[in-house]
């Protein structure tokens, strides 16, 4: 599906058709993205907020209506509660200080779940040592799936928040958010929704969700790097206190003090990434003009055609097999004798024939940890990858694993 709109896909790798099937890492941009970034430098670049002038102005209005097209594009109530980050892990840093700030306090607990991404662990685990509160972790079931009777049973009074991934980089499984938000909220407890993997691929509405938090990156939905989203209710944004000072985050700055700046600029400090916000709008109108539910349906199908295809190829494993993904799918290799092909060396011979995976741990080392092996190969799909592609890459695998056998 318009594949002619990205030109990075017509380049060759080692004199093959370049097959890219790592988007969960990046996706690449159409042309409409890479000229506004042009355009943007070229006609419009002054800083906002501060300058009386035309230019300033214009780009002022171009990133507000950035953040307004998002909060629509996310279902939010308002673009209050849209605050411009450098990506997702910038977002879940941002919240996991100032909640922390704000009402985490020892002995207190934050619940994450076992197939987590580095990003929606560590930033927790920071938050926990600086406050001797304690980080629990919702296990999984033998399928791979959230283990919805054990998470009841963590939570708490003493539990401050659940940040957890609507959709698993590793493994691409949609966690049943809806229900773990629910029972959150049974006992006012916030949900946090790592959205990363999910708004790319699914029309995600926050309201609708009833998530407190919602984070993404920009980059993971065909715009650019540096800018992402950490949503919030505004109720709890107006809460909670900055997690950075400087310029813009502020109402007045005195001796004895200083005042905060309204939502969403408190959480803002510094000059913003106006130049990427207005090229993620550009992004937004890019995928709005294909449809998201076209997308959607047609990487669903794409998926289910990839999983069907490697099954067939022998000595394959796909992790989670059968369940619902978005987006992605992992898999390792086995001999005959059971021995498991590194995912490294696989990677490595698809590499030589053009097709670009990932292999390793995905930055979820817990969960590579918990299934046992050293790493996995994750083809992962965009809107542009097709059948064909993935016969490549299928025919590919078969030669990398007859050459490794
Ligand atoms: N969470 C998930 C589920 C992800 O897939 C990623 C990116 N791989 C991140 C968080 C971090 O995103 P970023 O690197 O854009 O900050």
């Amino acid at each position: 599906m318009n594949r002619q709109d990205f030109p990075i896909l017509n380049e060759q790798v080692y004199g093959k058709k370049l097959i890219y099937l790592d988007n969960a890492a990046t996706t690449q941009k159409p042309q409409q993205v890479i000229d506004a970034i042009v355009e943007a430098y070229s006609h419009c670049n002054a800083n906002i907020h501060r300058g009386v002038h035309h230019l300033s102005q214009i780009a002022t209005l171009r990133h507000e209506e950035a953040r307004n097209h998002v909060a629509q594009f996310i279902g939010a109530k308002s673009s209050k509660e849209i605050i411009f980050t450098k990506g997702t892990t910038d977002s879940l840093n941002m919240l996991a200080f100032s909640l922390g700030e704000a009402i985490v306090n020892a002995g207190d607990e934050i619940i994450v779940s076992a197939l987590e991404h580095h990003s929606n662990i560590v930033p927790w685990q920071m938050l926990c040592e600086r406050k001797q509160a304690i980080l629990k972790v919702i296990p999984l079931t033998q399928n791979l799936e959230l283990d919805i009777n054990a998470y009841k049973t963590l939570l708490s009074s003493r539990t401050k928040l659940v940040s957890v991934a609507h959709v698993s980089n590793v493994l691409g499984i949609i966690n049943p958010i809806k229900e773990i938000i629910k029972l959150a909220h049974e006992q006012n407890i916030p949900v946090c929704i790592d959205g990363a993997q999910s708004v790319p691929h699914l029309p995600v509405n926050v309201q609708e969700l009833d998530c407190d938090f919602l984070v993404c990156s920009a980059h993971k939905m065909y715009g650019p790097t540096g800018i992402g989203v950490l949503y919030g209710k505004e109720e709890w944004l107006e809460k909670l206190p900055p997690a950075q000072g400087g310029g813009e985050m502020i109402d007045h700055v005195r001796w004895q003090g200083t005042t905060y700046n309204q939502l969403p600029y408190k959480f803002e400090a510094g000059t913003p990434n106006y130049i990427g916000s207005y090229v993620f709008g550009e992004a937004l109108h890019y995928i709005e003009k294909i449809g998201r539910d076209v997308i959607a349906k047609e990487e669903k199908e794409l998926c289910e055609y990839a999983e069907q295809q490697l099954l067939q190829v022998k000595g394959v494993k796909v992790y989670a097999s059968g369940l619902q993904k978005a987006g992605a799918i992992s898999f390792n290799v086995f001999q005959t004798n059971g021995q498991l092909i590194h995912p490294f060396d696989i990677g490595t011979l698809l590499d030589r024939q053009g097709v670009a995976v990932r292999t390793g741990h995905h930055c979820a080392e817990p969960l590579i940890d918990l299934l046992g092996i050293p790493g996995t190969i994750r083809i992962s799909f965009a809107l542009y990858n097709t059948r064909e592609e993935v016969d490549i890459f299928i025919a590919a695998l078969r030669k990398a694993v007859m050459m490794l056998s």
